[in-house]
C-alpha cells in the first residue's frame, strides 16, 4: 500500500492532448515545457463522444506511459478540441468533422473521471496558437497569426500578448473572400480562402478535373499508400513527383494563402505568421517561403512584411498548447 500510495503522489507533469477528425495526438510535458513522452491514435469513427473519450485518455496513458509515469499523477491533462467549447462547463459540442457529436458532451468531468486528474478543455486552433506564441515563432514577439492549413484552414490571433478571440469566433481566417463570387467552400459561401486552400476542397477540385479526364496519379498514390482521403502526404508524394494537376492545385492554394494571409497583415500589422496544420507541417519551409511570396504583391506596407515561418513545434503543437492550459 505504501509504495502503490508514493507512486501515486502527484508530480509538476502535465499532459496535453490534441483531438482532430483523423488522430489523437498526445503529450506529457515536463516543468520547463520538454516533451517527455508521446502518442497518437486514430480517433474513433463509431461509438460517439464516449469512446472518442475513452480513446482520449488511452492515447494519455500510453503518452505517459512513454515518459515512464503513471496518467494519475499528473498535475492535470487539457484537451483542444474542435467544435463548441465551454470552458466553464467542460462540454463540448457541435465538433466538426467527429461523428456523432452534435450535443454538449461533458468532456472534462469524463477525463477527470478515467485518468484522476483535474482537466480542462480549450479551442484547438487557439491552443495551438498560443503553443507557438509562447514556445515557438511567437516566443519573441508581441503579436502572431496562425494559419492552420489542413483539411480546413484554421486560423488564431495573439494580439497585444493577448489570445483575441473576439466574441468568441475570431480567427475563421479559412473563410476571408479571396475571390468575389469565387469558389463554393465547405461553409457554404463563396470565394473563400479554404475554397481554395483547404485539403478538403482541393480533394474536391482534384476528384472534378480527374473525372473531367485530366490525368493525374493523386489517386494511384492514395490507393498505394491504402489511403481513403488525398492525405498530406498524399499531395506531398504527388508534387515530388512533378504530378502536374498536383501541382496546379498547391500553387493555386498558396495563392489563395498569399491573398488571404496577406489581407490580415494590412489590417492586424502582426509581427509574425505561423503556417501549421498538416499540410502547413507536411511541405514546411519551401511552402512557407512561398506564401510569403505570395503575399508580398498584396501588402500595403511592402517594405517590412512580417516573419513567415512553420510552426516550430510541427504537428505537437496542438497537444503541447492543451498541456499549457494546465496551470
Ligand atoms: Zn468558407
Amino acid at each position: 500500500v505504501a509504495t502503490q500510495r508514493t507512486s501515486r503522489r502527484k508530480t509538476a507533469l502535465r499532459g496535453g492532448i490534441d483531438l482532430g477528425g483523423t488522430k489523437i495526438q498526445a503529450v506529457v510535458l515536463d516543468e520547463g515545457n520538454h516533451v517527455l513522452g508521446e502518442s497518437r491514435r486514430p480517433t474513433p469513427r463509431e461509438g460517439g463522444p464516449e469512446a472518442v473519450a475513452a480513446a482520449l485518455a488511452d492515447t494519455l496513458a500510453d503518452a505517459a506511459g512513454g515518459a515512464g509515469i503513471d496518467p494519475g499523477t499528473l498535475a492535470g491533462v487539457g484537451v483542444g478540441s474542435p467544435g463548441e467549447i465551454d470552458a466553464k462547463k467542460g462540454t463540448v459540442a457541435q465538433a466538426r468533422n467527429l461523428t456523432d457529436w452534435i450535443d454538449p458532451f461533458p468532456l472534462v468531468a469524463r477525463l477527470k473521471d478515467s485518468v484522476g486528474v483535474p482537466a480542462h478543455v480549450g479551442n484547438d486552433v487557439t491552443l495551438a496558437t498560443n503553443a507557438e506564441f509562447e514556445l515557438g515563432v511567437g516566443r519573441d514577439t508581441e503579436s502572431l497569426l496562425g494559419v492552420f492549413w489542413g483539411t480546413g484552414v484554421g486560423g488564431g490571433l495573439v494580439l497585444d500578448g493577448k489570445l483575441w478571440s473576439g466574441r468568441g469566433a475570431a480567427g475563421e481566417i479559412g473563410h476571408m473572400v479571396v475571390k468575389m463570387n469565387g469558389r463554393r467552400c465547405p461553409c457554404g459561401r463563396q470565394g473563400c480562402m479554404e475554397a481554395y486552400a483547404g485539403r478538403g476542397a482541393m480533394e474536391a477540385r482534384a476528384r472534378k478535373l480527374h473525372d473531367e479526364g485530366r490525368k493525374t496519379d493523386l489517386f494511384k498514390i492514395m490507393e498505394k499508400r491504402g489511403r481513403e482521403r488525398l492525405t498530406s502526404g498524399v499531395w506531398s508524394r504527388a508534387l515530388e513527383a512533378g504530378d502536374k494537376l498536383a501541382i496546379e492545385i498547391v500553387d493555386e492554394a498558396v495563392d489563395a494563402l498569399g491573398n488571404g494571409i496577406a489581407s490580415a497583415v494590412n489590417l492586424l500589422d502582426v509581427e509574425a505568421v505561423v503556417i501549421g496544420g498538416g499540410l502547413g507541417v507536411r511541405l514546411g519551409e519551401p511552402y512557407a517561403k512561398r506564401i510569403a511570396e505570395a503575399m508580398q504583391p498584396h501588402l500595403f506596407v511592402d517594405d517590412r512584411p512580417p516573419v513567415v515561418e512553420v510552426a516550430a513545434l510541427g504537428d505537437l503543437g496542438g497537444a503541447i498548447g492543451a498541456a499549457l492550459l494546465v496551470r
